[in-house]
């Protein structure tokens, strides 16, 4: 991961990690600490409200999953192993800007992998009840919310008020609406951008003012491209396509393809509905829209298949592909259940499991355009 600002005159967003790095060098000097996260159940709202800036450190490189492979298991998930490799090697600036990370309980790997990161950097593990149809399940979370919200206030501030998550849920709605209406402008038969291009119209720092103003202009510029119009469209599921990590969705376009929709936590997953800002007790708000992200960690997990089944309609998606990192077993085993949807929606359907790795790219793209030629005559 690189700060060093040398790619002047591209877009803002392909100077994400650099505007990032000094957004967090600028909020430091300003006596913001900086707290890393790694995963979208945990609610930005309340580190903001603190008075922090919350980064997101969920690491997508190849080179660090090596370098994570020194005390993890080759067979660990890369997501989990590129994380920890920057963490090791002291690679990712924003992690070493970082004054505390904050954890979950989601996935064994990533659980595991914390109590190793633990010993180099400060923790806080927020535990994620993980039946979201039991009825006292919610009231965990919030409980575990107030027990997150006291740490915060011991370590940074003297209360977060209710005004301060007020106002930090306007400014993450504001963000999730903005990041939504370019999600469905995919929606139209001439797409104003590839998927590859929408996936890098996001920041690992939310809330920043001026990546707003950008996702604005990028609203009011998008223009329908005719070029797009004719390639099969598909719906992305499955594990997140990190920062560094777009191997397959660049291999789906290069194909030919046209991913309309990204169902995962790097695509419209968190950011399809907003946290209440009208509700009386703001903390609830926050908890409540947070808890029933549809994660495979959860089970059952059925909200992921009911908003599959929606999407597919919504972006008339040609087909669907799932992907899975290797040794993510959650997600691969909740294939079952997207191949099951795909069966009854009649839709052409390929799971890939890979890693961060370049060697099967080649096999990943034979299999792609078998599923594309398909996709194309049953259109
Ligand atoms: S896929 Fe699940 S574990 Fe991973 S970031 Fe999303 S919610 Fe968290
Ligand atoms: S992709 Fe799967 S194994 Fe990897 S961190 Fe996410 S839930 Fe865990």
């Amino acid at each position: 991961m690189d700060c060093s600002g040398k790619s002047a005159g591209l877009s803002r967003f392909d100077r994400m990690l650099e505007n990032c790095c000094q957004y967090a060098v600028q909020a430091r000097q300003e006596g913001k600490p900086i707290v890393g996260i790694l995963c979208e159940y945990t609610p930005r709202e309340l580190i903001m409200a603190a008075g922090a800036v919350p980064v997101c450190l969920c690491g997508g490189s190849h080179a660090m999953a090596l370098e994570g492979e020194q005390d993890l298991p080759v067979g660990l998930c890369p997501l989990i192993k590129s994380t920890y490799g920057y963490c090791r090697a002291k690679k990712n600036p924003l992690l070493e800007m970082a004054d505390l990370v904050v954890a979950e309980t989601t996935c064994d790997g990533k659980k595991k992998m914390y109590e190793l990161m633990a010993r180099r950097k400060a923790m806080y593990v927020l535990e994620l009840p993980q039946k979201p149809d039991d009825a006292d399940a919610q009231t965990h979370w919030l409980r575990e919310l107030r027990k997150f919200k006291e740490f915060l206030e011991s370590r940074y501030t003297e209360s977060i008020t209710d005004d301060a998550l007020r106002k930090a849920i306007a400014t993450m709605n504001r963000e999730r609406g903005l990041r939504r209406q370019l999600a469905e402008m995919m929606k139209q038969p001439c797409p104003p951008w590839t998927g590859r291009q929408l996936l890098n119209y996001k920041s690992i720092i939310s809330g920043i003012e001026s990546d707003l103003v950008a996702y604005e202009r990028l609203t009011a510029k998008a223009r329908p491209r005719a070029e797009l119009k004719d390639r099969p469209r598909i719906l992305l599921t499955g594990v997140p396509t990190v920062h560094g990590a777009e191997k397959v969705v660049d291999i789906l376009e290069n194909a030919g393809g046209l991913v309309v929709c990204m169902e995962n936590c790097t695509g419209i997953k968190p950011i399809m509905e907003d946290v209440d800002a009208g509700a009386a007790n703001p903390l609830e708000a926050i908890a409540k829209k947070y808890f029933y992200l549809p994660c495979s960690v959860m089970t059952a997990n059925r909200k992921r298949i009911e908003n599959l089944r929606r999407l597919t309609v919504d972006y008339a998606a040609d087909c669907i592909v799932d992907m899975v990192w290797q040794g993510c077993l959650t997600y691969d085993v909740e294939s079952w259940f997207v191949k099951e949807l795909a069966d009854e929606l009649k839709l052409p359907y390929l799971k890939i499991v890979t890693d961060y790795g370049p060697s099967d790219a080649e096999r990943i793209a034979l299999r792609v355009e078998a599923l594309l030629e398909t996709a194309a005559k049953t259109r």
